[in-house]
């Protein structure tokens, strides 16, 4: 068995194209590591294992003193009374370029890691977990063991993003699981959009009831986000979809229950009143608060995708493209000064009559694509192109993506389900110097979506292609999701798995 471990292997990025990784296809169940560790280079040998436990040294030669004492302590939390002793030392290991390039190597000698920050130790940490495996023929664990390896790696993209959606029906467990799954993944940002689930201090009326997202939730998973490697950014729809609930639901999390504060919207609600000054005033309010919630992160995402047409008579009285163009503009001149790059979704910038982008999602009209134009370059244009007619098209050209970095702005794709477009999106976007990914989850975490999503977009971002699925269950997938059950003590059934339920709850009444 393990074939593909007994095998070494060296795969280079250039090249590869679609190639699985190898041998994949004769052994579906040998290795259980995503994203796959490459570009580069991985060899391993799962028939010379070698032991991973307290007597095990992983010697750390990073810059960065801190990183030493993390992976000590995570190395205690997973393995407690079997973890490594880890030292700093030279490992001599040859690193990739960037920031986040990590290198491992596992031999009798013990085990080394080389990076040049502790992003770069986390990503190896997390390899080495994923490939170390309780020692056979015990009744409980007693120790672990390692191939004997040796990898280079680092990723393609430097902004690889989970877009996590906290609807009032979803678990804190939840999104809590979804965060640290990411870090496990190797992504290095989660946006965290509140669903009218924000606990606001300045403004409780804008989420409903009950909301789960108070302030000390909001700091507890920002913070165990920065100890994992990702940062959360936090989201706010300060344009359209201004109802905070799911369009097809006709919710709207303030006007439902507060009609009241009916003059901060359009008529009906879907949009901002942007010409109201009461407006521009809530949403810095907001900001400022979740800003500070969220530990002051580099970015914010300010939404303002699929917004209407004005019905107002204040906001009929303006051309609108430079209505939306100076709301937008301040709010982000707004946010940097208070240390966060905006980013916006791109559908208002195209036209949705322009046949340059048929076939594209694009949802303005000729007023508002002027903001490609007027909106100042430091906004981050996040472009979600979802192939709505053929969610299996893969495509290899993406204008929109070219177009918007001809305007002069970084640029983040954004493939949500659109698997067969992911890696060519990834990879079109390093080519043209693109800032990174977004993975859009929407109502979809959860079962196979869920694992699709996760599990794709990662490797497509990291640079690498998913691995073809197992026959039966994919365990690459359930060990991660294992690995954040135990990191969070869960001991309730529905934190288990990908769906809560193995049969839908009433099924046997029902059915039987
Ligand atoms: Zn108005």
């Amino acid at each position: 068995m393990n074939k593909i471990l007994s095998s070494a292997v060296v795969l280079c990025f250039a090249g590869l194209g679609s190639v699985a990784f190898a041998g994949n296809e004769a052994n579906p169940d040998a290795i259980e590591l995503a994203p796959l560790p490459m570009p580069v280079e991985f060899k391993s040998d799962m028939d010379k294992p070698v032991a991973f436990d307290s007597a095990t040294t992983v010697t750390v030669d990073c810059p960065d003193a801190a990183a030493a004492d993390w992976l000590s302590a995570h190395f205690a939390e997973w393995y407690g009374k079997d973890a490594p002793k880890v030292v700093r030392g030279s490992a001599g290991l040859t690193l990739k370029d960037g920031e986040e390039a990590y290198a491992a190597s596992s031999e009798a000698g013990g085990v080394k890691v080389s990076a040049r920050t502790l992003a770069g130790v986390r990503w190896a940490a997390y390899s080495i977990r994923q490939l170390a495996i309780a020692k056979r023929g015990t009744f409980k664990t007693e120790g672990r063991i390692l191939p004997a390896f040796s990898m280079s790696d680092a990723p393609m993209l430097p902004f690889r993003c989970v877009h996590l959606c906290w609807f009032p029906e979803i678990r804190k467990e939840q999104i809590e699981r979804a965060i640290r799954l990411a870090a496990l993944l190797k992504f290095n940002y989660v946006i965290l959009e509140s669903w009218g689930m924000y606990k606001s201090e300045r403004h409780p009326w804008w989420s409903w009831p009950d909301a789960k997202m108070t302030k000390d939730e909001v700091r507890r998973l920002a913070a165990i986000g920065r100890d994992l490697g990702v940062t959360l950014i936090p989201q706010i729809p300060a344009y359209g979809h201004a109802a905070a609930a799911r369009a097809c639901t006709q919710k709207h999390s303030v006007l439902d229950l507060h009609p009241e504060y009916e003059p901060l919207y359009e008529p009906g609600g879907w949009n901002w009143c942007l010409t109201n000054p009461e407006t521009q005033r809530v949403l810095r309010d907001l900001i400022v608060e979740m800003l500070e919630d969220f530990g002051h992160p580099p970015y914010i995402h300010l939404g303002c995708d699929e917004a209407q047409p004005p019905t107002c008579p204040e906001c009929r009285k303006r051309p609108y493209g430079e209505l939306v163009c100076e709301h937008i503009t301040n709010l982000a001149a707004f946010t940097k000064q208070h240390g966060a790059r905006a980013m916006i979704w791109h559908d208002m910038m195209l036209d949705r009559d322009d046949p340059r982008w048929e076939g594209f999602v694009k949802c303005g009209s000729k007023l508002t694509a002027t903001l490609a134009d007027n909106l100042p370059k430091d906004v981050i244009v996040c472009d979600w192109q979802y192939s709505y007619k053929n969610m299996k098209e893969a495509r290899k050209d993406w204008p929109t993506i070219a177009h918007f970095r001809e305007k002069g702005f970084d640029v983040v794709g954004c493939p949500w389900m659109n698997f067969n477009a992911m890696k060519p999106m990834a990879d079109f976007l390093a080519k043209v110097g693109g800032f990174g990914m977004i993975e859009t989850t929407w109502h979809h975490l959860r079962g196979k979506d869920w694992v699709n999503m996760y599990r794709r977009a990662s490797s497509a971002a990291w640079g690498t292609p998913a691995r073809g699925a197992t026959p039966h269950c994919d365990t690459e997938f359930a060990t991660l999701l294992r690995m954040v059950g135990h990191d969070m003590k869960t001991t309730d059934y529905l934190d288990t798995g990908h769906l809560n339920y193995q049969v839908p709850p009433g099924w046997w009444v029902d059915n039987n």
